[in-house]
């Protein structure tokens, strides 16, 4: 099906009717559920089509998130790297800080024309929450977002956000009391009352049509940095990296590259502090087929099924599945996946800091740090183009608390600083 918001992508007739990549998505919920999916699909495919609809989120674009986001050249980095010249698509400046406004905003478009009172999501660190609590306030809809209580005493700043915003934070005592149990009593709310109450998932994951639908609406940042870059350096981005958690912003990017067979793909996935130890978030690395939220992935799970508690420092990767279609294009191999530890990715933080002037989201920082090693063993005219999926303001005050800035100071005797990071990378030549 030809992607219907960004009319000049296409995304190889995926998924096919019943919501499937390949062997992965689908839909896995009560009947009562799946009857209000079906009506989601019907009305997406309705306003997908319809110029209005497509025009009044184009002016959204515009004019409240601020788009187009600049592609920027990052010299010094490159330099210091001394390979590939490395570009970021800046997300981070969007309204909000991320991506995750792109497809907020539809989401709340839809929900206005499909009549519904409210918007319910779950949200990990909150910036989730905050993105659909912004677009509930413009749109004039109520947004119940549903939190872990150890996240919401762990992010003070965004629930405070979210309730200036006009949201309802409701902080879930269940399990583990994070991530995965917010999407589950989320779920729960939404079959309570599917009539008024629309659920604004957080990323490319959940049943059908969820996956194609955020997947839609992120494909801008890939249209518009197709486009940038043909502008900026005369062709095609020979490699593009995005980090992984969901696979939102991944997806965003990839899909306007993915018939183009010359444009290397990386998906980079949490390894935290390491895949040995079995602290990690790397589902598509590690994970086995099984089913979660609803739809069919690779699943971080124990012998009976059940997911198992995974980690990464940035929240926003903490999930221990992944978007179907990642899934799927892990199988057809379109897409390398790779990992990226805690350890690397806070060097890449401050190198990135300190040699561009920008302040990465931790999660985007994985992008960044495999980019820098990627970059390291192509020539000087080759290039690498990575989605900063977003900024680091959220970050600051945990980096400075667990990973002290003298240590990652050029010259610090702790082997942690950017300088040593660089090196690192050069080691491996
Ligand atoms: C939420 C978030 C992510 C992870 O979500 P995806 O769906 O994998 O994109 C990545 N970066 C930032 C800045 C985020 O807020």
């Amino acid at each position: 099906m030809t992607n219907l918001v960004n009319q000049e992508i296409d995304t190889r007739n995926l998924p096919d009717d019943n919501g499937y990549f390949g062997e992965y998505g689908g839909s896995f919920v009560p009947p009562e559920l799946q009857e209000v999916m079906e009506e989601v699909a019907a009305k997406y495919a309705e306003i997908s089509q319809d110029p209005t609809f497509i025009e009044e989120l184009a002016d959204l674009h515009e004019h409240y998130t601020g788009r187009p986001s600049p592609i920027f050249h990052a010299r010094n980095l490159s330099r210091a790297v001394g390979g590939a010249q490395i570009y970021l698509k800046r997300e981070d400046l969007n309204h909000t800080g991320a991506h995750k406004i792109n497809h907020c905003l539809g989401e709340v478009l839809l929900a206005r024309r499909m009549g519904k009172r409210k918007v319910i999501a779950e949200t990990g660190a909150g910036q989730h929450g905050v993105a659909l609590a912004t677009a509930a306030a413009l749109m004039g809809l109520e947004c119940d977002i549903y939190m872990g209580e150890v996240d919401v005493m762990k992010e003070a700043p965004n629930v405070s956000r979210m309730k200036i915003l006009g949201a309802r934070v409701i902080a879930v005592k269940s399990g583990t009391r994070t991530l995965k149990d917010a999407v589950d009593e989320a779920f729960k709310a939404y079959l309570r009352d599917p009539v008024n109450q629309i659920y604004c998932i957080g990323s490319v994951v959940g049943p059908h049509p969820f996956p194609m639908m955020v997947r839609d609406f992120q494909a801008v940042i890939g249209v518009e940095a197709r486009k940038q870059m043909m502008h900026m350096t005369g062709r095609l981005p020979d490699n593009v990296v995005a980090c992984v958690g969901g696979g939102s912003n991944a997806m965003g990017i990839f899909s306007a590259f993915l018939d183009d067979s010359s444009v290397r793909l990386y998906g980079v996935e949490p390894a935290g502090m390491g895949l040995e130890t079995g602290n990690h978030a790397a589902s598509i690395t590690c994970g086995k087929p099984g089913i979660l939220h609803g739809f069919r992935t690779l699943l971080i799970q124990n012998e009976k099924g059940e997911p198992l508690p995974v980690y990464s420092i940035a929240s926003g990767l903490d999930y221990p599945g992944v978007g179907p279609q990642h899934c799927h294009l892990h199988d057809i191999k379109r897409v390398q996946y790779t990992t990226i530890t805690d350890r690397e990715a806070v060097e890449a933080f401050y190198a990135l800091s300190r040699m561009e002037g920008i302040i990465p989201a931790l999660e985007s920082s994985h992008a960044v740090a495999y980019a820098a090693k990627l970059a390291e063993g192509l020539d000087r005219d080759e290039t690498v183009l990575v989605n900063l999926s977003g900024r680091g303001d959220k970050d600051i005050d945990f980096v400075m608390q667990n990973y002290p800035l003298a240590d990652y100071e050029p010259g610090a005797e702790s082997g942690n600083s950017y300088k040593d990071f660089l090196s690192r990378i050069q080691s491996r030549r």
